[in-house]
């Protein structure tokens, strides 16, 4: 499997347009070691000719330009074989609406992150120019999906969805009650090798379910939001607090970090970095932490075979 990271920034990017901390500050003025980044998203490819992107960002037009493998092979065409949302967020899913120019597309999601995207959103009527310009494939929870190559050929990739203790979006928050639906995690399996790629972007606390779907995994892709609790609040930021956004903090005592020092895959990789975290910075002691802990800071561009 290849896997290709085109975005590796939590919401707003890094930097953020109306962000002055110390991070964006310093990133815009070429005063700190650390290199800018857009908003997550992944792309995953058996064969490097069907790729699946992992959410669909805001920046996504400069992501696909930015990558080759993306690239159209015939005057109307695209490698992009399907779009996994895994919740409903904006930074996740607003760029499916820059897709518009009338090309067939086949969406990955649960019903509940469907329905809250299509449901009483007039913008979305731009994706409904012509029957079937979106597919949407309903991931129901812990079942295996085969994921479609272009075509309608076997990708050699399977997905399930796996419920992430999180919340709905923002615009959706008080319509409806929080369901499990709302926040998934993949396990994406190759066929040819077994080896299972595991997703989980957004994670408010290691759950059993979410060791669950660690478990058995190569490479791992894990919530690299926030370094601490009080991030935010600590740089003036607002009163939110990690948890109270639904992101484990990486460090202290009951991180990210600590609660999963004994797993164990080839490749652990942290993304949807939020611009005020300390990991942004190359020479950063938190940077060193994660790094001695075998975990590597995602960044745009990286890229690797599994
Ligand atoms: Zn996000
Ligand atoms: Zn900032």
């Amino acid at each position: 499997m290849r896997v290709r990271v085109l975005g590796s920034a939590a919401g707003g990017g890094f930097p953020q347009w109306n962000c002055g901390c110390p991070n964006c500050r310093g990133v815009r003025e070429g005063a700190i070691a650390a290199r800018p980044r857009t908003q997550e998203s992944v792309a995953v490819s058996a064969d490097g000719q069907a790729w699946f992107l992992l959410n669909a960002s805001p920046e996504i037009r400069a992501q696909i330009e930015g990558f080759a493998g993306l690239h159209p092979r015939a005057p109307r065409d695209s490698p992009i074989a399907g779009i996994l949302l895994t919740n409903g967020d904006l930074d996740h899913c607003l760029g499916l609406l820059s897709l518009r120019e009338s090309y067939p597309l086949t969406v990955y999601a649960t019903d509940r992150v469907r329905r809250g995207f299509v449901e009483g959103n007039v913008l979305y009527r731009t994706l409904e120019r012509f029957a079937g310009q979106v597919t949407w494939r309903v991931l129901a929870l812990g079942r295996d999906e085969e994921l479609t190559g272009r075509g309608g050929a076997p990708s050699g990739l399977t997905v399930a969805a796996v419920p992430l203790p999180g919340q709905p979006p923002i615009h959706l928050r008080g319509r409806l009650p929080p369901d499990p639906e709302d926040s998934v995690g993949f396990r994406i399996r190759e066929r040819a090798t077994g080896r299972v790629l595991a997703y989980l972007s957004g994670v408010a606390a290691v759950t059993p379910a979410v060791r669950d779907a660690l478990d058995g995994a190569a490479c791992v892709f894990f919530d690299g939001t926030f370094w601490s609790d009080d991030e935010l609040p600590a740089l003036r930021l607002g009163s939110q607090r990690a948890r109270d956004m639904a992101h484990l903090p990486i460090g202290g005592p009951e991180g990210s970090l600590a609660a999963l020092a004994a797993h164990r895959a080839d490749r652990r990789v942290y993304i949807h970095i939020n611009n005020t975290n300390p990991i942004l910075r190359d020479d950063s002691p938190e940077r060193a932490a994660v790094e001695a802990g075998g975990w590597t800071v995602a960044h745009d561009g990286l890229e690797f075979e599994l």
